[in-house]
């Protein structure tokens, strides 16, 4: 914007020199232009058969020679006439003769006015002068209107939804995902030395794709990579680039690429690629999601071509099954890195992380914490300090303690109790029934999960709750154990059926 505003206080001189000059120009033009015209009205331009029948008459006085093929004639009246000669030896001749019978002819040699001439030429080459010197600042001020258009697109382009961020996230910020921060150091290493690189003639990744269940800490890995490079981190969601208009979302990934070439090196950072990136349809009425599609695709190929050195594009989904196979072609985001929900000791690592900033009693245990949050992903694990923090104010503790811990993790799991909400005799009989017929079927089933606790005391949108003791990380899971599952889900319903003969 600073840029900008010079450049529009520069076209301001330049175009109030040229005003000036136009009006200099225009005003010596008019000058030359009357003054000729003034000549030509008092001058009378003669004929020559007319002109030697006039001295012949006795009707001219006097003629003033100078040294152009031109004399002036002037009648005893006074007037003027300009008469151009072809042969003046002959005409002086005729003059002499009539002056010699004793015609009274004055004879005037004017000398030429040098002054005069050098001041018209001076004239004349200032006019000259200040024409060029106004060609010359008209072809500045296009280049400067020219200059002013570029940046004003830049501006355009900064003021695009992508966010330009400096990010001072680092490595360390991120736990337990030890694997995928090995293979991104050698993406950071690149973006400090490139040469080392294309010395050895590697071509290092230019598109990572991150693919991981929601708040595993994608964005994060993005935001690290860029912290530890020390390079600018262009943010974008997929869903910016969806529009209704055709080549809207097209035009924007233009100006994110167009961006990123002005910030290199940088990483751009495109959140749910899938958004733009799912497999294309022949359908008309997809067009403008493949054009998208399919200018994202150009960007990525115009990276070998053009000196986009130092760009590195990562892309998170978490439904890589659906991106169009175009994308993931070698030269496009042929790097793909899974983003898994963390285990127990990146569950513990993450928790130690996120309580950083807060104030935890030295009684909590994380490993515990860990074990009882399998499944849990780094952003839940956040969440659930976040919660814990709230509960202890809420508490009145002074410190997040053990007991604001479970709590949180009770509100996550089964949702704010409803102290308040009141409920017939009935009724609660009814959910007492059916929590209790969840919690016994349980107690049979071999590969169900232990009762930790039943309430019914309705929290959310249910009457009740049974809430099952967390097991250990579990990455399958066997068809007994699923049919235990929906064994013990149904055992409410059964209950009630027994106990209260309806559903
Ligand atoms: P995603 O992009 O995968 O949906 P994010 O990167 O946005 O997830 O994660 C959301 C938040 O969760 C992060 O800002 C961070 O605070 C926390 N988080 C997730 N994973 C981790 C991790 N491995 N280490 C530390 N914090 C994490």
């Amino acid at each position: 914007m600073f840029k900008q505003n010079k450049l529009k206080k520069e076209l301001f001189k330049r175009l109030v020199v040229l005003l000036f000059m136009a009006i200099s120009i225009i005003f010596s033009i008019y000058s030359k232009y009357n003054e000729k015209a003034t000549q030509k009205t008092q001058i009378v331009q003669l004929p020559y058969n007319n002109a030697i029948s006039m001295i012949q008459n006795e009707e001219i006085s006097e003629i003033y020679f100078d040294t152009t093929d031109k004399v002036v004639l002037k009648d005893k009246a006074g007037k003027v006439y300009e008469l151009k000669l072809f042969n003046e030896d002959i005409f002086y001749e005729f003059i002499q003769e009539k002056i010699e019978k004793g015609q009274e002819i004055k004879i005037n040699n004017i000398e030429k006015n040098y002054i005069y001439t050098i001041f018209n030429f001076v004239y004349n080459v200032l006019i000259v002068l200040i024409v060029v010197l106004f060609v010359l600042n008209l072809c500045v001020l296009y280049n400067i209107i020219k200059k002013i258009k570029k940046e004003s697109q830049k501006d355009e382009i900064k003021q695009e939804p992508e966010k330009i961020l400096k990010s001072n996230v680092k490595f360390s910020d991120v736990a337990g995902l030890d694997e995928e921060k090995f293979e991104l150091e050698e993406v950071v290493d690149f973006l400090k030395n490139p040469e080392k690189y294309k010395e050895m003639g590697a071509k290092i990744p230019r598109g990572i794709l991150l693919s991981g269940a929601p708040g595993t800490g994608k964005t994060l890995l993005a935001k690290a990579l860029a912290g530890e490079a020390g390079v600018e981190f262009l943010h974008a969601s997929g869903a910016e680039f969806i529009e209704i208009y055709i080549g809207v979302g097209a035009k924007r990934i233009r100006k994110l690429f167009a961006l990123a070439k002005e910030e290199a090196p940088c990483i751009i950072f495109i959140d749910e690629i899938d958004a733009v990136g799912s497999k294309r349809c022949d359908n008309s009425d997809n067009t403008e999601h493949n054009q998208t599609l399919e200018q994202l695709l150009t960007e990525m190929d115009g990276f070998d071509t053009k000196n986009t050195d130092g760009i590195v594009v990562v892309a998170a989904t978490n439904r890589p099954d659906s991106l169009d196979k175009a994308l993931l072609r070698p030269g496009r985001f042929d790097r793909h890195i899974v983003v898994h929900l963390p285990d127990v000791k990146g569950r513990e690592e993450i928790l130690k992380i996120h309580a950083r900033n807060k104030k935890i009693d030295d009684s909590v245990d994380f490993n515990k914490i860990a074990h009882n949050t399998s499944g849990f992903s780094g952003a839940q694990l956040e969440n659930l300090l976040n919660e814990a923090s709230i509960m202890a104010v809420r508490n009145m503790h002074e410190k997040i303690s053990d007991s604001d811990i479970n709590d949180a993790l009770k509100k996550i799991f089964v949702g704010l109790s409803k102290t308040g909400r009141i409920l017939s005799e009935e009724e609660r009989r009814l959910i007492a029934y059916h929590e209790s017929g969840h919690a016994t079927i349980s107690l049979f089933m071999k590969t169900q999960k232990k009762v930790k606790e039943v309430s019914i005391i309705s929290s959310g949108d249910a009457g009740g709750y049974t809430w099952y003791e967390t097991t250990e990380d579990k990455n399958f899971i066997s068809k007994t154990e699923l049919k235990a599952d929906v064994v013990s889900l149904l055992g409410g319903r059964a209950a009630e059926k027994f106990f209260i003969k309806d559903v």
